[in-house]
């Protein structure tokens, strides 16, 4: 499954209690990105000045970054995606990693939530690629690359809509009825 929302929306939240629930890795391409510039690696570094400007990181960064870790064995029997796909290009890549591995996506689960409450979370959450310029461009970012996904899910059948505005267990159990798990 993936998990799609803005910047604020949850969805990493969500993620991390759905697949504690499912038994599934939650798997966040931010925080991957977030070890490794913590760890100082090569990758940590080449992305660095891109987060902390709120841009996206290549595809073909991302492509490498997130095939890898769907090869691993914790993910053959399922796998919650939280941060990825973000642009089209993104979603043909999952589409053909997951063909090569005889699988397909269940469900794309949309997590929306009004703009103001997305900056007011993400300042609140005080994360060092945080800044409100940061959080900001996240935003925009967002509407051109990752929103264009909503259609490219819903023409897919794929695409199930939550309310993301309430309380975690309030979003939760919205999101666990709209997958029906
Ligand atoms: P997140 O924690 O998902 O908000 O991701 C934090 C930052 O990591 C983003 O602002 C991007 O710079 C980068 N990032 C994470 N996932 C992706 C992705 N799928 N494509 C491009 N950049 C990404």
């Amino acid at each position: 499954m993936v998990l799609l929302g803005a910047p604020g929306s949850g969805k990493g939240t969500q993620a991390a209690i759905l697949a504690g629930r499912l038994g599934v890795p939650a798997i966040s391409t931010g925080d991957m990105l977030r070890q490794a510039v913590a760890a100082g690696s090569a990758l940590g570094r080449s992305v660095e000045g891109t987060m902390m400007r709120g841009k996206l990181v290549d595809d073909a960064t991302m492509a490498e970054i997130v095939r890898r870790r769907l090869e691993e064995d914790d993910a053959r029997r399922g796998f919650l995606l939280d941060g990825y796909p973000r642009t089209v290009p993104q979603a043909g890549t999952l589409e053909e990693i997951l063909a090569g591995q005889q699988a397909r996506l269940d469900a794309v689960v949309l997590i929306e939530v009004p703009e103001p409450v997305l900056v007011e979370r993400a300042l609140a959450r005080k994360r060092s690629d945080d800044t409100e310029e940061a959080i900001r461009e996240r935003l925009v970012e967002y509407g051109k690359k990752t929103e264009p996904l909503v259609r490219y899910y819903q023409v897919r059948s794929l695409l199930r809509e939550v309310d993301g505005e309430g309380s975690v267990s309030e979003v939760t159990a919205a999101v666990s009825a709209a997958l029906e798990v």
